[in-house]
């Protein structure tokens, strides 16, 4: 599944690395040029400045953010300074060859930094290193002249060097390629503390008629995390439904949206609210879903008529024969059921008329290309009257624009959310627009949170 946030962290990831690399190559390159050149030893310094310079260089690209320029050269130049370093590491009998230790953590970082990209960089490159690593350790590749070669007292310390020196290498791969901040495993380590260190909170989304008054509010997760900030649903919720962690956190999210209409229930400025919360497929599926729902809407006291549930347009397709009975069974105690981003999935009309469905929400992908994309106009026209024959209520999601507004309000949509009306918001934000003006349109100006726009 493609991730932003892998794709953000894996970008992080293989820039650390590289940057370590560079920092490395500078500070051998030039200890090792300076060594060289007090043993008078002209052409392995030289061979050593070099590294040095194309550390340096490396560093200038990353600084210009030339990340990919900088690996590919890398992995293309370094080996060869290596291969060619051990030509002259020919030490005496007694004292191991070492320089032939960088190939590995050489093999080991081309490996990581292009998991992603084709079989050259990511097999045969690294495996093309690995194939020098036994050649250059068991084959006699070296030059012999004495007067080229490091001083025999000297071997001893150069392999003790290099071997350290390529160890610390192979750390400089494995620490950032698995201990990076928003590495999976540890964030799905955080999500299973999430709920009991009560970082979840949900945040409310204005849902407005015709005449913008607010009907109710869509209830969407959050995650407030102690060390790295507000997670968005989107960073953390494809995690939660592949752990199996969705079903406790969606379990978190009913009872609180429950608790929320119980306690709107109490004023009469709120009484009349509604509330969706959305509903993942394998928490829809666990045996017990209907039971548990049944359980937290009775304890909560919340009207449950006031309690929406959505579930989007892909789970249609879920393997659920009794997916309908499901659905039914809540829809008999008062509950209603949303259709999610509809016109993104493949359902089809047969298979929406199978199940007891009371709205509809248009996807704002139709919904940003009003009123002037022609097809978006048509589909959305379409998807309102489909909806007005199976007598189900259309909902229009990213509605931004007042055109888009009045273009929703002419094909006959009847409820509206989006920016235009507000942002999803904290709780005390969102009683404050109800409370300070309960008749009156909802009005952009509501300060919610400033996710970046999809
Ligand atoms: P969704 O259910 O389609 O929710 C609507 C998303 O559109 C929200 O993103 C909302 O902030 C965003 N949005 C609303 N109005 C506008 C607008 O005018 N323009 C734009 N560009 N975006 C708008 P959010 O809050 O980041 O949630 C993303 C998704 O995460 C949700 O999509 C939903 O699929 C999932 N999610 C959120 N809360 C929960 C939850 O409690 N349980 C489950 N299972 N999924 C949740
Ligand atoms: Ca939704
Ligand atoms: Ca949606």
């Amino acid at each position: 599944m493609a991730n932003p946030a892998w794709d953000e962290s894996y970008g992080w990831r293989v820039g650390a690395m590289t940057l370590l690399e560079a920092l490395l190559l500078i500070g051998t390159g030039s200890l090792w040029f300076v060594a060289l050149m007090m043993m008078d030893r002209p052409l392995l310094a030289g061979l050593n400045l070099a590294v040095a310079a194309f550390g340096a260089s490396q560093l200038v690209l990353l600084l210009r953010g030339r990340l990919r320029l900088a690996t590919i050269l890398a992995v293309h130049l370094v080996p060869l300074a290596i291969a060619a370093s051990c030509l002259f590491d020919n030490p005496p009998l007694g004292v191991p060859k070492a320089t032939v230790l960088y190939f590995l953590p050489m093999a080991a970082g081309c490996y990581f930094a292009f998991q992603r990209d084709e079989h050259y960089l990511r097999i045969v490159l690294p495996a093309s290193y690995l194939v020098a690593f036994v050649a250059f350790s068991l084959l006699p590749l070296a030059i012999s002249d004495p007067a080229l070669l490091i001083p025999p007292e000297a071997a001893p310390v150069a392999a003790w060097v290099n071997t350290l020196s390529a160890l610390v290498a192979l750390v400089f791969i494995f620490v950032p390629m698995h201990a990076d901040p928003t590495d999976r495993r540890s964030l799905e380590y955080d999500l299973r503390r999430a709920i009991a260190g009560g970082e979840f909170h949900l945040y409310y989304q204005p849902q407005v008629d015709r005449g913008g008054r607010v009907l109710g509010a869509e209830a969407l997760l959050r995650w407030r995390h102690p060390r790295r900030g507000e997670v968005p649903p989107d960073q953390f919720i494809p995690l939660a439904e592949e752990t199996g962690q969705i079903v406790p956190i969606g379990d978190w999210v009913l009872r609180a949206a429950c608790a929320q209409l119980a306690k709107w229930n109490t004023q009469p400025q709120t009484a009349h609210l509604t509330l969706s919360v959305n509903i993942s497929v394998a928490q829809f599926l666990q045996p017990d879903f209907v039971r548990d729902v049944m359980n937290i809407v009775m304890w909560s006291g919340c009207d449950v008529s006031q309690l929406k549930m959505e579930l989007t347009e892909s789970m249609l397709t879920a393997n659920a024969p009794d997916m309908g009975a499901r659905m039914q069974a809540l829809c008999d105690i008062g509950l209603a059921w949303a259709l999610d981003d509809l016109g993104t999935g493949y359902s089809s009309l047969q298979s929406l008329s199978r199940f007891p469905f009371a709205q509809i929400k248009l996807d704002q992908s139709f919904v940003r290309g009003l009123p002037a994309d022609e097809s978006s106009l048509r589909i959305v026209e379409a998807m309102i009257s489909l909806a007005d024959t199976l007598s189900l209520m259309s909902v229009a999601e990213g509605v931004e624009t007042e055109e888009q507004f009045r273009c929703l309000v002419e094909a006959g949509c009847q409820v509206f959310q989006g920016y235009l009306f507000g942002r999803p918001m904290d709780i005390d934000r969102f009683d404050a627009l109800i409370t300070s003006a309960p008749d009156a349109p909802a009005g952009s100006a509501d300060g919610g949170d400033a996710s970046p726009e999809r």
